[in-house]
């Protein structure tokens, strides 16, 4: 009940709100209502009051000087709880009424008549009261004067409030106005700076008006005439169709109108417009009128040309990039060039030129549309293309010609490029390191043509590229020959140490049994110094059989190699310090190895190998025991390795043969491995100098490696490895 009080009362406080009536300044009309109520009840004082949340204000008082009073004194709130009229004839005769401070106090109130103030909508809003300072009476006549007096208050009011709302509404329109002028002059210079065009056109008359901003966008001066038709002359023939079908189906399906097509200026230039229009007042469902603007986007579509061009460059550089690091291939690699770069600037013909040391020159390469003359794979020769041409195109720089008919060039030049049906052409060096190898040419025959930046650059940077691609492919072809050469120079050196050992052996071993056959007759026979002469010339032809053997082994390791089988390196081993059981024995030698692996080799050629490593290891021995010792480590594996310089790789096996001999100066250690290369001279070390030169051609065949480290005194370490090739043997 009470929540329902209260939200009675806000709704009360709400509507009176809407009145706008509190704390206004008096008015002559409320004025006079409350002194005829005076006038008619024939009291002393009269009010008009209305009530808020905390007090009763006057809007008209009479014999009162207060402009307000608290809410709960005086007597209005009778009215507010009847609704009706109230009339209290003595406030002394009433308990309820005798302490009321309006009646204790001044102004003495003793009589009060009170009509409540309700709108149409039944909400009271305050009271119109009559008071006196004595008791009295009121006639039915005076009661009903009182409930006129109020319904006139009440119309006060609401003729106030309609005319509050129609003032509003007046601002608001004048509002509107004032805005609805602002957009208009904003519209107008926004259409002006966005360069925007706007135009309406009749759908039954095909009647055009368009902005003067609508004819620049077309290239036309403001007094121009445009009608619909008109307009179509102007737009490219190619996209006429398509703007025709864009407005059709526009107002067919009732959408927007959208275009873009290019303008064909009165000076020819060709400019992208783009129309946005929308189709309206409907009549029968059907719009009559069609209203839209244009826009000149040259400059946008030019961007978005150039973005697209970029990115066909870059992409035809990848592409042409990929095929340089692929293949190598030179032919392929132009073939692209010419087919792509055709493509891309849409040229009648592209060709590679390649120029020969006479002045002559050869097309390579030619992409060419047809109904042009084919060049490809002609031999030419210009006359007029001067030692000076060549020059300027040595220092980098190109030619572009738009119209030959017209460029400064000799005649005899321009018939040279004519017979080949050219009209416009771009020229561009391909150079390899500082030389002139070639040209790249762009020729245009159907008409002349200006050629851009963008053509001349792509042209330029791809005669770059080809140029890179030349220089590796010459590169490699000199490899290929150099490493040809190099295998045919080998097996020729080879074949001949055999031939020549070979040969060599039969008179050799001769002279050696005449030799020894001198020597058994004659020795003491003779004097002293032939028997010197005798024994020098056996010792001689001795050491030139162990030389010739040795040569003969040498030649033999690729020629007489066998296939690679599984090998016991142990039994290797074991076969090759039998090999040198003499030599052991003499020197007192300890050998000693890690347990041995398997391999995949050739036994006989490993045997020799550590036949080889360990008589060094032996005879360049210092003055104590000589301790040699084989190990062995897979890579990939941890055994052993804190002892070794060397981390072998996965997939191989690292031999070594350490000894505690003499050493080797570090500025030999790869010197050692050439033939005939020694350090020693034969009176103190004897050899031939082939032994480590057969070591590593045998550790070569394998697919391994052989290398030493050492110190001078120190004694040596002779690595070598062998792949593992266990699993994948073929
Ligand atoms: P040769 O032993 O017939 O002289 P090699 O080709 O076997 O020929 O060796 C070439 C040279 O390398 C030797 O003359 C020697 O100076 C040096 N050399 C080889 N092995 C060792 C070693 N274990 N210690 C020191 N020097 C060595």
């Amino acid at each position: 009940m009470k929540a329902e009080r209260t939200d009675e009362e806000a709704v009360r406080l709400k509507a009176l709100r809407q009145y706008q009536i509190l704390d206004t300044e008096p008015e002559e009309a409320y004025d006079s209502l409350a002194q005829l109520a005076a006038y008619i009840c024939g009291t002393p004082m009269a009010l008009v009051n209305f009530i808020d949340e905390h007090r009763q204000w006057f809007k008209a008082r009479v014999g009162l000087d207060v402009p307000e009073m608290p809410r709960n004194v005086g007597l209005s709130y009778l009215c507010q709880k009847r609704r009706d009229i109230v009339v209290v004839t003595d406030t002394l005769a009433n308990e309820e009424f005798a302490q009321n401070p309006v009646v204790i106090a001044d102004p003495y109130v003793r009589f009060y008549a009170g009509v409540p103030l309700i709108t149409p909508t039944g909400d009271m809003l305050g009271t119109l009261c009559v008071l006196d300072r004595v008791p009295r009476e009121l006639s039915q006549k005076q009661m009903d004067a009182l409930l006129a007096l109020s319904r006139q208050v009440i119309s006060q009011l609401e003729l106030r409030r309609n005319l509050a709302e129609v003032s509003r509404y007046a601002e608001e329109l004048k509002r509107t106005e004032t805005s609805l002028r602002e957009s208009e002059q904003r519209l107008n210079l926004a259409l002006q700076t966005a360069r925007l065009g706007s135009w309406q056109l009749d759908l039954k008359t095909e009647e055009l008006s368009a902005s003067n901003q609508c004819k620049v966008n077309f290239g036309l001066p403001s007094e121009a005439e445009l009608s619909y038709s008109k307009l179509f002359e102007y737009i490219h023939p190619d996209d006429r169709a398509s703007v025709q079908e864009s407005v059709k189906q526009a107002l067919e399906n009732k959408t927007d109108y959208e275009a873009e097509y290019r303008n064909i200026w009165p000076d020819s230039s060709v400019h992208w417009a783009l129309a946005r229009g929308r189709g309206v007042e409907e009549v029968n469902n059907k719009p009559t009128r069609m209203i839209g603007v244009t826009l000149d986007i040259t400059d946008r579509k030019q961007v978005e040309e150039e973005f697209k061009r970029q990115n066909r460059r870059s992409q035809l550089f990848a592409e042409i990039t990929v095929k340089i690091r692929e293949t190598l291939q030179l032919e392929e690699i132009l073939h692209t060039t010419v087919t792509e770069v055709q493509k891309l600037l849409q040229a009648d013909r592209v060709l590679v030129f390649q120029l020969w040391a006479d002045g002559s020159g050869t097309v390579v390469q030619e992409a060419v549309l047809p109904g042009w003359p084919v060049i490809l794979g002609k031999n030419l020769f210009d006359p007029c293309f001067k030692e000076e041409y060549l020059e300027r195109y040595r220092q980098g720089r190109f030619s572009a010609m738009e119209d030959i008919e017209s460029a400064h060039i000799q005649p005899c030049h321009r018939e040279f490029l004519q017979q080949f049906a050219v009209k416009a052409n771009l020229v561009v060096p391909i150079l390899v390191r500082e030389g002139i190898w070639g040209l790249l040419l762009a020729h245009q025959c159907a008409t002349p043509r200006r050629w851009n930046s963008f053509e001349t650059e792509l042209l330029q940077q791809l005669a770059n590229q080809i140029g890179i691609a030349i220089s590796q492919a010459q590169l490699l072809e000199k490899e290929t020959c150099y490493s040809q050469e190099l295998a045919r120079s080998n097996a020729e050196l080879e074949q001949f140490a055999y031939v020549a050992s070979h040969d060599l052996q039969e008179p050799l071993r001769m002279v050696t049994s005449y030799l020894q056959l001198l020597e058994k007759r004659y020795k003491t026979k003779l004097d002293a110094n032939a028997d010197q002469f005798i024994a020098y010339a056996v010792d001689g032809a001795h050491r030139m059989q162990t030389l010739i053997n040795e040569l003969l082994n040498y030649s033999r390791v690729s020629t007489r190699g066998q296939p690679f089988m599984p090998v016991d390196c142990s039994a290797v081993l074991k076969q090759a310090i039998a090999n040198l059981k003499v030599a052991i024995e003499e020197s007192g030698a300890i050998v000693t190895h890690d347990p041995l692996p398997e391999v995949i080799a050739d036994a006989t050629q490993l045997t020799q190998v550590f036949q080889n490593l360990i008589s060094n290891a032996i005879k360049f021995r210092q003055n104590l025991t000589p301790q040699i010792h084989i190990g062995v480590v897979k890579g990939g594996t941890d055994a052993d390795r804190e002892s070794l310089n060397v981390i072998p790789s996965k997939d191989e096996w690292l031999f070594w043969v350490r000894d505690n001999g003499i050493g080797i100066e570090s500025q030999y250690v790869e010197r050692i491995f050439v033939i005939f290369q020694r350090l020693h001279g034969r009176a103190k070390y004897p050899g031939t100098g082939i032994g480590l030169a057969i070591c590593k051609k045998i550790i070569e065949r394998h697919g391994g490696n052989i290398w030493v480290e050492s110190e001078p005194g120190q004694g040596s370490i002779f690595y070598f490895t062998i792949p593992d090739r266990a699993g994948k043997q073929s």
